[in-house]
């Protein structure tokens, strides 16, 4: 049985739907969103940003073999001393590719190619720039190497039945080549998400439309296409929804009939009618909620039918911070996805922030690279909630939390970076 919100609700300590915290927030959708457990076989090329289903177990070690790290010339390294030139005879070509064999002497030596097997009782090479070569003879200089060196050891990347790759992890262009470096050509991932979104809202224009006065472009299910295609999750669009209770519960039951979670955005807010809140009530198990924060204050979060509904305020930058800070990490987690969520970084702030305690804002923020290297972060000025420009211009978000006041110039303040998130 899944959980409803008020048994949810009943487990978290002091849960205020009138005050929420921030984290409280999260602790609260965390255990509102549970895994997807379906998962499909997939071609690497097409496994990039989905979620490992399975725990992924090398059937190789990787490398194969010991091999060399250089180009250069492979020998025993018991015969190197610390204080004599050591002369050794060249007495073949080991390839990449193509074992070498044949017979070595004491005092015989192997050119060898990066990546070619060590032979059998050589276990250092020299690199070429390292020795001087005449006729068939190569010196390695007294007291420049030590036994082992530029030799990779078999197995040093990945043993054989070592777990290469973890269930639960979101596979990235690293990993797409470390499956493939174990001869593994599909792996088990998660079921995409699919994810319907619409705007609500008298006043939203569809693109196409002409301006009318009072009117506003749909900004909002640009952002939240985008934000959710990086996700890698299947979007429905089911365009802009005026506000009528008839045209509203058909596009929720649409939506819950054929999605894992629902994004809309507009009519949550306190000036909104009541019966949009009375019909998503009706529709589902759903809860109101004022979150302490800034921008992005009103929220409606719940299930309709098997789809979790992030219910967004209008504004487009409260609607992006909130998907940044709410429904993304949910989505991840519904998604099988066990990553921590991306560190925060520390960043010493150029201007001077206007901050009330009591709640966790949000700063649109670009931060920067000084002369000596360290972190600086400025805003990008206006932080009207809906002022998308600012967006665009940052490259992420000045983090103030809930009891953080007034910040001063040189002060370090914590910054969420946008990186792939947007
Ligand atoms: P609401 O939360 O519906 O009261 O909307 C708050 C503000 O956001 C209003 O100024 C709306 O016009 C604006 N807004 C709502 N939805 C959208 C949208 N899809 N695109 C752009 N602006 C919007
Ligand atoms: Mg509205």
């Amino acid at each position: 049985m899944r959980p409803s919100l008020a048994t949810i609700a009943a487990e978290l300590q002091g849960y205020d739907p009138q005050a929420l915290r921030v984290n409280e927030v999260n602790a609260f959708l965390s255990r509102l969103a549970e895994p997807v457990t379906e998962h499909e076989y997939l071609d690497l090329f097409q496994a990039l940003g989905r979620v490992l289903a399975l725990d992924l177990v090398s059937p190789i070690s990787v490398p194969a073999h010991d091999n060399s790290a250089m180009d250069g010339y492979a020998f025993c390294g018991a015969t190197l001393s610390p204080d004599q030139v050591l002369k050794l005879k060249v007495v073949g070509t080991a390839l990449a590719g193509v074992a070498w064999r044949g017979d070595l002497g004491p005092g015989d030596c192997l050119k060898i190619m990066t990546g070619a097997v060590m032979p059998h009782g050589l276990d250092t090479v020299a690199p070429q720039e390292m020795v001087t070569l005449q006729d068939e003879y190569i010196s390695i200089p007294a007291g420049i190497l030590r036994p082992g060196d530029n030799r990779r050891f078999k197995g040093e990347d990945l043993a054989k039945g070592q777990e290469a790759l973890l269930k639960g992890e979101r596979i990235s262009p690293a990993a797409l080549g470390l499956v493939a470096s174990l001869g593994i050509k599909q792996v088990p991932v998660y079921r995409r998400l699919k994810v319907a979104y619409f705007s609500t809202g008298d006043e939203i224009l569809s693109l196409g439309e002409p301006p009318r006065e009072g009117a506003v472009y749909d900004s909002n299910r640009y952002t939240v296409f985008g934000m959710l295609t990086k996700l890698g999750c299947e979007v429905i669009d089911l365009g802009v929804v005026r506000d009528d209770p008839v045209l509203l519960e058909a596009a929720f039951a649409d939506a819950a009939g054929r999605c894992d979670a629902i994004i809309t955005s507009g009519g949550v807010s306190v000036g909104e009618a009541d019966f949009t809140k009375a019909m998503m009530k009706k529709l589902g198990d759903v809860a109101f909620w004022k979150i302490a924060m800034r921008p992005g204050r009103p929220m409606a979060v719940g299930r309709i039918g098997n789809a979790l509904l992030f219910g967004l305020p209008g504004n487009p930058v409260a609607v992006m911070v909130t998907f940044l800070a709410f429904v993304r990490p949910a989505l991840l987690r519904l998604m099988g996805s066990k990553a921590p969520l991306p560190p925060l970084l520390k960043a010493q702030t150029l201007e001077a922030l206007r901050k009330k305690p009591g709640r966790t804002e949000y700063q649109r923020g670009i931060v920067s690279n000084a002369a000596d290297g360290s972190l600086k972060v400025r805003t990008t000025g206006n932080q009207g909630s809906g002022v998308l420009s600012s967006m665009v211009q940052a490259n992420g978000l000045i983090v103030l939390h809930h009891q953080q006041g007034h910040v001063s110039i040189g002060d370090t303040v914590d910054v969420m970076m946008f990186d792939g998130a947007i």
